[in-house]
């Protein structure tokens, strides 16, 4: 699959009413082949996971935005299907508590950050303080326009120090939103995700997409690149999101750590041990 085309290029500013939410066309609207793809895709993760945390080296950060209902936990749960959970972690940023707010916006961010041979996914982000910060009004212009700069090479910092950083906007429309919406209004058990403050943010989404869209532009850099994924469907959302992380994960070239260089004299003391059993109490038939 050419995932790139869903890469903000630094140099090519992007709109974001000219890019299809329904598109799907890298396996060309075949859903039950994505879904078996996924599948596939889910082994690949999980192996490339124990591998980096076997190694212990480098850290993995995948950063998730997108308007309420657009899928954010739904790829968690299907893209880290079947990892070890000793090495992935969820970071979830919610309106900041006021020990958040009494330090520099980026204090909570920086704390959660993956440690080695770590892969961390951020719900939400220190996006969130150039979109629902401006959006809302919650700081002045002078305030949160100097941000995209302090992210830009917070990122890097991060990347100089040996941690690959992903970001995924996951770009549903209004329509896929009502629908959703209405989802979680019929089906019980997914009543308590319907929040009817998301209805306020809805009717701010042309001041969110404008925001949305002057951080993806000026926030998608060579070391830590946005992508804008499709979204209405979820198996394409699953399927391009799965790929572009074990592309990644492969282009990390981990290493399992080198065996002690003894290992046949450990083989052959701990092989002798097994065998001092076996000789005490026969195996039974
Ligand atoms: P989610 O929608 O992620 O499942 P919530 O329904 O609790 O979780 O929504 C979290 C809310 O917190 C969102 O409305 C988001 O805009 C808001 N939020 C997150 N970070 C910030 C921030 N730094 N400043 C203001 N609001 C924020």
């Amino acid at each position: 699959m050419n995932t790139e085309k869903y890469l903000v290029r630094p140099d090519k500013p992007i709109r974001i009413s000219d890019l299809d939410p329904n598109d799907s066309s890298e396996f060309e609207g075949k859903k039950k082949a994505g879904q078996a793809a996924l599948k596939e895709l889910n082994k690949e993760i999980e192996e490339l996971q124990e591998l980096l945390y076997a190694e212990g080296k480098k850290r993995l950060l995948v950063v998730l935005q997108a308007m309420d209902t657009g899928g954010k936990d739904g790829t968690i749960r299907a893209v880290f299907e079947g990892v070890n959970p000793q090495g992935v972690r969820v970071a979830s940023f919610k309106v900041p508590t006021w020990l958040e707010l009494a330090h520099d916006y980026l204090w909570r961010i920086h704390s959660q950050t993956p440690r080695k041979g770590e892969i961390v996914i951020f719900n939400r982000s220190h996006y969130e303080d150039v979109l629902a910060v401006r959006v809302l009004n919650l700081m002045p212009e002078e305030v949160w326009s100097k941000r995209y700069q302090h992210i830009r090479e917070f990122e890097r910092l991060l990347v100089d120090e040996g941690t690959v950083v992903l970001k995924f906007y996951l770009n549903i429309d209004l329509e896929e939103q009502a629908r959703r919406f209405l989802a979680r209004l019929e089906e019980p058990s997914k009543n308590w995700k319907f929040n009817p403050g998301d209805l306020d943010d809805r009717a701010l989404w042309g001041d969110y997409m404008l925001a949305y869209e002057d951080l993806l532009n000026k926030t998608s850099t060579e070391w830590a690149p946005w992508y804008v994924i499709p979204s209405n469907k979820k198996w394409y959302r699953n399927l391009l999101i799965a790929t572009i992380v074990r592309d990644t994960l492969v282009g990390m070239k981990m290493q399992y750590p080198a065996p002690p260089a003894d290992l046949e004299q450990y083989y052959q003391r701990v092989l002798e041990m097994v065998q001092s059993y076996e000789e005490k109490e026969p195996e039974e038939e």
